[in-house]
């Protein structure tokens, strides 16, 4: 008999709603000089209909019929059993994972891109704007606005603007405007430009582009939107978690032990942890672990303050664990990790003791996306292989206390756009970076006088 690698779902099997951890977990509200932000004060950034899910305490969220369309074109995502890595391993560990490299942008970023671009088309916008770090979210927007119709406009962080040309030219492919940020169409960017001109960009910076685009487009028909971090983008990725859950028990498992995922702003990590979070505030022995580099260690490093989602301070307060605002991370590779904050519910998971974060140099998650590579085939974007080393030592935990745990984790996505990364590697040309405490602390200085949450 020949081993089932692969539990696949039919289309009809595809999850009908969303799980929202907002009714289960309470978090600080938005913040501004006059107290707590209501809805309406985001109309100029964010269409109403996704404010208003972004605001949602309702436990399950319907998926409209036009979005379900849309996300049938590659969902849903196999489960895969990793047997070759658990036999390279030699671990008695089941291991399994989501894989979300098969949309076409390769990552689990569409998942919420299909989504937030039909809640625009609804809402009458045409032109969307966004920030990217490596690439992969300006590209999952780009392809989502040329399903609906909408023109896309794409701030991408300098040092990957030059070292991922393609990521580039893919959102060309798909019709989208890209510039490299800081840039010099926003006053946002000028200002960055005025005081380091040869900047290597942050998240943070090309946030602040990407909302005044949208906020200052004087017909009023462009809305920015958010890969990560808000309460809408972790919930569109839930669809992950559930399809997970059906795959599960297709293959006879009747629990968890463990889950991981890596976490930048945090959305693949909750796609896919979240209606297991449910499971363990309601009784369930799970670990739940989102990684994150140690050059970027916003979860077990940072503290839980209120701080500002961009450098330029456009966006309110939000309540979250941060680096602070104007962080600018080492260039490693994984450049969808680089972000200064994490979303809020992921943060309020995180102090509720309910997930175990924890940090990875690169040069063990490089070994562990070439050991991936070999064994499973398909090679991991830099992001991901902080997941599959978290599993790699996981799996020989278990191994050494000789347990038969089942641990699932998150494929975000493939690195065949992100070959400079193994180059340098393969070459003996990274290195470990662990971010200095003073440089943290010198960082929160800024916001020492913020509210606290
Ligand atoms: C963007 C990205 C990440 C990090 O973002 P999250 O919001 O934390 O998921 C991780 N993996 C891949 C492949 C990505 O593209």
């Amino acid at each position: 008999m020949t081993k089932t690698r692969k539990i696949v779902l039919s289309e009809k099997e595809m999850p009908r709603q969303w799980y929202n951890l907002a009714a289960d977990i309470k978090v600080p509200p938005f913040m501004s000089p006059d107290g707590a932000v209501p809805p309406e004060a985001w109309a100029p950034v964010f269409p109403m209909n996704i404010v208003e899910q972004e605001y949602s305490t309702q436990r399950w969220i319907d998926i409209p019929e036009g979005i379900l369309e849309l996300l049938n074109r590659w969902r849903p995502s196999p489960l895969h059993r990793a047997y070759d890595l658990e036999q390279a391993i030699g671990t008695p560990a089941r291991i399994y994972y989501k894989n979300e490299s098969l949309s076409p942008a390769g990552s689990h970023k569409p998942n919420t891109a299909v989504a937030q671009a039909w809640y625009n088309k609804q809402f009458g916008i045409k032109r969307m704007t966004t920030e990217t770090g490596a690439g992969q979210w300006g590209s999952a927007l780009a392809y989502a606005c040329s399903l609906v119709g909408l023109e896309c406009k794409v701030y991408m962080v300098r040092i990957s603007f030059d070292q991922k040309p393609f990521r580039k030219l893919m959102m060309q492919t798909w019709g989208a405007n890209c510039v490299a940020s800081p840039s010099n169409e926003t006053q946002a960017g000028r200002a960055v430009l005025a005081k380091t001109p040869d900047t290597p960009g942050s998240l943070g910076i090309a946030i602040s582009e990407a909302i005044e685009a949208a906020v200052t487009d004087p017909k009023g028909e462009s809305r920015y939107s958010l890969g990560s971090v808000l309460n809408h983008v972790m919930m569109h990725q839930t669809i992950i978690g559930l399809e997970a859950k059906k795959q599960l028990e297709i293959a006879g498992e009747k629990k968890v032990n463990v889950i991981i995922g890596c976490a930048g702003g945090g959305s693949n990590f909750a796609g896919l942890a979240f209606p297991f979070v449910y499971d363990k505030m309601h009784g369930a022995d799970i670990d739940i672990i989102p990684v994150e580099p140690t050059s970027c260690p916003t979860l077990t490093k940072g503290p839980y303050v209120y701080d500002h989602g961009d450098t330029a301070k456009m966006t309110p307060l939000v309540a979250m664990f941060s680096l602070g605002h104007s962080f600018i991370p080492a260039p490693i590779h994984a450049g969808g990790l680089r972000y200064h904050g994490m979303a809020p519910l992921v943060s309020k998971a995180a102090k509720e003791g309910l997930i175990s974060p924890m940090a990875l140099h690169q040069i063990e998650c490089y070994e562990a996306g070439i050991l991936f590579s070999k064994t499973e085939g398909i090679i991991p974007a830099p992001e991901t292989t902080h997941a599959i080393a978290a599993v790699i030592r996981e799996a020989k935990k278990a191994k050494e206390e000789g347990k038969e745990k089942v641990i699932l984790f998150n494929f975000s996505g493939h690195g065949l756009m992100d070959l400079t990364g193994y180059d340098k590697f393969l070459t003996g040309q990274l290195q470990n970076y662990e971010l200095p405490d003073s440089v943290i602390a010198d960082n929160l200085k800024e916001i020492e006088g913020y509210p606290k949450p």
